[in-house]
């Protein structure tokens, strides 16, 4: 079965920041659940980080990319750098992708982690900017590709795409010749 790597938080577990979660209520994900398909993950917490904790946001702005490289840091609303966390938990949730051979992701939108469209641009005024999280940013180097939990009908597509490709394809039958059924 083709697992999907979902952000804990989208399935209810209270790991956000602020102690809480934002549960999903998509029918979809909640089919893939019922079928053992979703391997629900935190990079932030699984980075070492605590909850409730501090929010974070990449400076500038800058991406999770720029993280990657050494370019940006993520830095704590209290100012502390929390950089090492990020990308423990970034190499975590890639480790686990690869260890289920997992090609599909939906993580939470606008995280510094977790965002694949957006981010917060690193003033913590709530200002979003275009820009992905820095777990994002590693999975989709690896290829895995990313969905937010707006588009979990895409991830689907995508799902469909993989099943049939790894389906043997269908013989097709030679123009004119009959099955022993037609005759
Ligand atoms: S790091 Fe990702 S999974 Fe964890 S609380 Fe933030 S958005 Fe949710």
């Amino acid at each position: 079965m083709e697992r999907i790597l979902v952000s804990a938080c989208l399935m209810g577990r209270k790991v956000r920041y602020d102690g809480g979660a934002k549960t999903s209520g998509d029918a979809l994900l909640a089919a893939w659940r019922h079928e053992g398909r979703l391997i629900p993950f935190c990079p932030e917490v699984e980075g070492g980080l605590p909850v409730p904790r501090p929010a974070a946001e990449i400076e500038g702005g800058a991406g999770g990319a720029a993280v990657l490289t050494g370019a940006a840091r993520v830095l704590a609303a209290d100012g502390s750098d929390v950089t090492p966390a990020f990308l423990a938990g970034a190499q975590a949730a890639l480790a686990v992708a690869r260890s289920f051979d997992i090609k599909i992701a939906i993580l939470k939108q606008g995280s510094p982690s977790c965002g694949s469209l957006t981010i917060y641009d690193g003033t913590f005024r709530g200002r979003r900017m275009p820009g992905q999280g820095v777990t994002t940013a590693l999975l989709e180097s690896y290829g895995i590709a990313v969905f937010d939990e707006d588009h979990v009908a895409e991830a689907g597509a995508r799902l469909r795409e993989l099943t049939e490709s790894a389906e043997p394809g269908e013989l097709v039958k030679p123009a004119g010749v009959m099955d022993p059924g037609d005759r």
